[in-house]
């Protein structure tokens, strides 16, 4: 099949890419992620991407320019998720509120769009190799984003293949992020950090 794979970074997509081609798919890598913050952790993380694409052989596309990155206009849709009084079925398990289902679904809606508009049959993502997202709601967000567009959400667990991944990435001398990628989450896990000092 022709295939979209939403890359989020290149740690997490050397698997999904492996298990993917092994599969006989044509992939076509898609890095959208105007999560990531600051700005030069996003040039990292993009750059992670494109050695990914590279080492599998793959050709790596992204958003029109314009649309790739807007951190301020971000922000505002994720914090309005957040404290959305309906939060629909994906609302979070954890202390984010909405705004990581906000996150997976508007990635993933943009994928199945783009993976219409370059003719292929399908999409899936990287994001269904992390071990610390809510697995079952991107599958759900990916599913409908594939019946939104017309194009089929192909779901895998790669969660299996975490150490493998991890192993790979360093042999690569791929960049590895230390938090998930909006700032959110970057002040969040120092907040994790104060609160275990207080509470030993
Ligand atoms: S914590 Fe991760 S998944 Fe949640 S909103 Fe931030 S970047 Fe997105």
């Amino acid at each position: 099949m022709k295939l979209l794979l939403h890359i989020c970074c290149g740690p997490c997509a050397l698997m999904p890419l492996a298990v993917l081609r092994e599969e006989g798919h044509a992939l076509t890598g898609y890095f959208d992620n105007p999560n990531i913050q600051p700005l030069a952790e996003y040039m990292r993380r993009r750059e992670g991407a494109i050695q990914a694409a590279e080492h599998a052989g793959i050709p790596l596309v992204f958003p029109e320019r314009q649309q790739e990155y807007d951190a301020k206009a971000w922000c505002r849709e994720a914090l309005a998720a957040a404290y959305s009084e309906d939060r629909g079925e994906e609302k979070d398990t954890n202390e984010s509120g909405g705004r990581c289902a906000f996150c997976w679904t508007s990635r993933l809606r943009r994928s199945a769009a783009k993976a219409k508009a370059l003719g292929l049959s399908g999409f899936t993502s990287s994001l269904l190799y992390s071990r610390h997202q809510n697995h079952e709601g991107i599958r759900k967000a990916g599913e409908r984003a594939g019946e939104e567009y017309g194009v089929r959400f192909v779901y895998r667990d790669f969660r299996p293949l975490w150490q493998q991944g991890i192993e790979r990435s360093k042999a690569l001398n791929i960049y590895r992020q230390q938090y998930c990628g909006c700032l959110f989450s970057e002040e969040e896990r120092y907040t994790r950090a104060f609160r275990a000092l207080e509470n030993p």
